[in-house]
């Protein structure tokens, strides 16, 4: 008999504040070591914390783009441990009244269809700090900068049956969320972590098996990875017939192997109880129907509105609805030019190709698309090239004058003029003979070759297409 996994996720997502959860240090990354605390967050004796209401809102905001249910009560507790990293004793997270729950989220699944997952429950909580081993020798330092950094969790109900879903179950998630603007969800910066949980069950059954969560999964293709060698522990063991024992398990992402790490705790051994310094987080429905009101389109759904109402195939709406940003941009410049599928030419061509060298954000893009629209215009009515076009982008962004007023002032604009095309024509043409040779006896495919030296030597002024008739009358 064959065995199904069983996956679920709990994320760690970084809400993008400038301040953290209950105190106003600064949250930003790479800032020197415990530089960025307070007496709040190390836990100082007598000091009160304060909740953040940004952190709030955000935290509203992922809830609803996972269409959970915001509950208007919610309590903050404390999870009470001892760690180097966690001054306090305990950190402050919510337990038995979370900010909400009941959502669902589904994303693209690589060989078809969609994955589809419960979101059971999101709760805000506090980051603890960072136990540092490479810094000192024989030592370990502790950086408690990010200690209080505001985060949700988001578990997921245990929806996943593969490795593989899973994987994409957070690449559509991170990507959602960067959209959404609620986090940078960079996993290198800890910004969005994840620990999976995972148990298998004989196919065709539904209770579920005895489960481990595997930790430290610092990378998507890591959870991939080690869940697949879980899997295959498990099946190992069940198969010989031992049980699964209920543990965590650490994901050595350098060696690409999984080792136990503690027989797993239960929620009571963290004796939670609510924090007598937070009264309860109050959120009532008008502000939840507030920030549902801000919410932008879901980035799935302006894919799909983009392959309609442009007529875009699907690989170009993808790359246009990456960010939210780029796709404000094309957006904007294809009701500037007034025909998408040429806007998104140019926007996925000569612009991305921009945006990427100046590492620029399309919302700081200082290309106006009512600009590019002038650019394009240019181009379609044939005043210039295409290959000129793409030129006059770049002096566009680099002067900030406009298009027209560069073609002008470095007389760009397509020479038309038969005295000039005849001999940038024949200038190529005799210094090719072989070439022209086989033109003549059929090589049609030569002729490309040829419009390509006379745009050359013309510097990209001729018209290619009378350089085109003009060749083919030349050597007919
Ligand atoms: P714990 O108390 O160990 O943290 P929870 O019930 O809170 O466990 O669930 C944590 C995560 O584990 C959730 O994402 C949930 O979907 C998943 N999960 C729970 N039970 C199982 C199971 N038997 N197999 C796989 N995943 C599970
Ligand atoms: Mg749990």
């Amino acid at each position: 008999m064959s065995w199904e996994a069983v996956i679920g996720l709990e994320v760690h997502v970084q809400l993008k504040t400038a301040e953290k959860l209950f105190c106003p240090d600064s949250t930003v990354f790479g800032a020197d070591p415990n530089s960025n605390v307070c007496p709040v967050c190390l836990g100082l004796p007598g000091a009160l914390p304060v909740l953040n209401q940004q952190a709030v809102e955000l935290a509203v905001r992922t809830a609803l783009a996972l269409e959970c249910r915001v509950h208007r009560t919610s309590v903050f507790a404390r999870k009470n441990y001892f760690y180097p990293d966690l001054p306090k004793g305990y950190q402050i997270s919510q337990f038995e009244r979370p900010l909400a729950t009941g959502g669902l989220f589904s994303a693209p699944h690589p060989e078809g269809g969609r994955v589809e997952v419960r979101i059971r429950r999101i709760h805000m909580e506090e980051d603890a700090g960072k136990s540092v081993h490479d810094r000192l020798p024989h030592a370990t330092a502790v950086d408690l900068n990010r200690t209080g950094t505001p985060l949700v969790e988001i578990v997921t109900e245990p929806d996943l049956r593969s490795p593989e879903g899973a994987r994409a179950f957070l690449q559509g998630l991170k990507h959602h969320l960067e959209y959404l603007e609620v986090s940078d969800c960079n996993m290198e910066e800890g910004s969005l972590r994840v620990d999976a949980n995972v148990s298998l069950r004989r196919s065709g059954t539904e209770a579920l098996g005895t489960k481990t969560e595997l930790k430290n999964l610092n990378t998507f293709s890591g959870v991939e990875k080690a869940l697949v060698l879980e899997i295959e522990r498990q099946r190992a063991e069940l198969d010989d017939g031992r049980a699964v024992e209920h543990q965590t398990l650490l994901w050595d992402g350098a060696r690409g192997e999984i080792r136990p790490m503690r027989t797993k705790e239960e929620s009571h051994d963290y004796r939670y109880f609510p924090d007598p310094d937070l009264p309860p987080l109050i959120v009532e429905e008008s502000e939840v129907e507030a920030i549902r009101g801000q919410l932008p389109e879901f980035p799935q759904a302006r894919r799909l509105r983009f392959q309609e109402e442009f007529g875009l195939p699907e690989y170009d709406a993808g790359v246009l609805t990456a960010t939210r940003g780029l796709a404000d941009y094309f957006e904007r410049a294809a009701a500037a030019v007034g025909d998408g599928k040429l806007a998104s030419n140019w926007v996925m061509g000569p612009v991305l190709q921009e945006l990427n060298q100046r590492g620029l954000d399309p919302k700081e893009f200082p290309l106006d698309p009512v600009v590019l629209a002038e650019l394009v215009e240019l181009v379609q009515s044939e005043v210039i090239s295409h290959r000129v076009g793409r030129k006059v982008l770049v002096s566009v962004l680099e002067t900030g004058k406009s298009p027209a007023a560069i073609v002008e002032e470095e007389g760009l604009a397509q020479v038309k003029d038969e005295d000039a095309l005849e001999e940038w024509v024949s200038q190529v043409l005799d210094s090719h003979p072989d070439e022209v040779q086989r033109l003549q006896e059929g090589e049609d495919r030569l002729l490309g070759f040829f419009v390509g030296q006379v745009m050359r030597v013309s510097e990209g002024k001729a018209d290619p297409k009378e350089v085109s008739r003009r060749l083919r009358d030349a050597v007919s």
